[in-house]
């Protein structure tokens, strides 16, 4: 039989917007000790805009963003939507990319209007042997400010730099507070940039940043974590974080992310706020020290 206490808190928490499914999962909870969130869509708002278009010398800013706009037209990417919306907004026409293949944590490739295009992160570009150096500052300087730099190439060239900006949750601070007063020590897991992800870590109060993981490296990411002794929650919208919210002690997800995150997690935020991850921490330790 399910213990009165387990049915209060499970009410109670439902009632805060809290599903948590069952028992088990509320014991496992009272024991976390690290809350690891992902960045796009759960500290931040997940909706990204270009503020800045960067060109290196052999193409002007619409031109760049038109020919980028082309390759990102096949990719589901949040970054992508900007960088559509970003070319709607000037009101570019958009080509037909001839050929595109997606790199998962990494970029975009293909062919646009007969020339090779590549846009991404500066790995994904370096991979390419594409020299960044010429807009590494302006890339750091981006990134300091909490910016995305997405790096595009055309033609075995660097062409230029589109900035992207994502919005922190207007609780995500608030939230993150709270954790730190339950004495729990806050990691962001992103496949962005260090010093993007160190800038907004900084911003919201986040203890340790893990940057610059692949979406098949998150749930090894929290092993590493486990292997320490942390005991962890992982918090996530479920876009290419499903394993690593299978891999965590409890599993969080927002009701706003994918369907197979609500699957994978052990509880379940109706919110799309943070601040539910410590009243759910709060309600374990307090339905297990009843039931002591
Ligand atoms: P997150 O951890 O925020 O979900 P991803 O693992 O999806 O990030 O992507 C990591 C990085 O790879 C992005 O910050 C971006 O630099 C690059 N990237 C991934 N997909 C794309 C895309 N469609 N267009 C441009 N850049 C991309
Ligand atoms: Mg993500």
């Amino acid at each position: 039989a399910v213990p009165t206490a387990v049915m209060v808190a499970t009410g109670r928490g439902a009632s805060l917007g809290l599903l948590i499914k069952g028992g088990e999962a509320l014991q496992r909870l009272e024991k976390i000790d690290t809350v690891v969130l992902d960045k796009t869509g759960t500290i931040t708002t997940g909706h990204p805009q270009v503020t800045q278009v960067i060109p290196t010398s052999t193409h002007t800013e619409n031109e760049l963003l038109r020919i980028a706009a082309a390759l990102e037209r096949a990719s589901e990417h949040p970054l992508a939507e900007a960088v559509l919306r970003g070319a709607k907004q000037r009101s570019l026409t958009v080509p037909q990319a001839e050929t595109f293949e997606s790199h998962s944590g990494l970029g975009v490739a293909g062919i646009v209007e007969g020339a090779a295009t590549l846009i991404g992160n500066q790995a994904f570009l370096r991979s390419y042997s594409i020299a960044t150096e010429p807009l590494q500052a302006a890339a750091d300087h981006l990134a300091e400010q909490s910016q995305t730099p997405l790096w595009v190439a055309i033609d075995g060239e660097l062409a230029g730099i589109i900035a992207v900006a994502d919005t922190v949750k207007s609780t995500s601070r608030a939230a993150i507070r709270q954790l730190h007063s339950e004495k729990l020590r806050v990691v962001m897991l992103t496949g962005d940039n260090e010093r993007t992800a160190r800038a907004i870590a900084r911003q919201t109060g986040i203890d340790e940043v893990i940057a610059g993981v692949l979406p098949s490296g998150k749930a090894d990411a929290i092993k590493r974590l486990q292997a320490v002794h942390r005991i962890v929650a992982m918090v996530g919208d479920g876009v290419n974080d499903a394993p690593a919210l299978a891999q965590a002690d409890v599993g969080i997800t927002m009701a706003t992310g994918s369907d197979i995150a609500m699957e994978a997690g052990d509880v379940t935020l109706m919110r799309s706020d943070l601040t539910g991850v410590a009243q759910a921490i709060v309600l374990s330790r307090s339905t297990m020290r009843i039931m002591r």
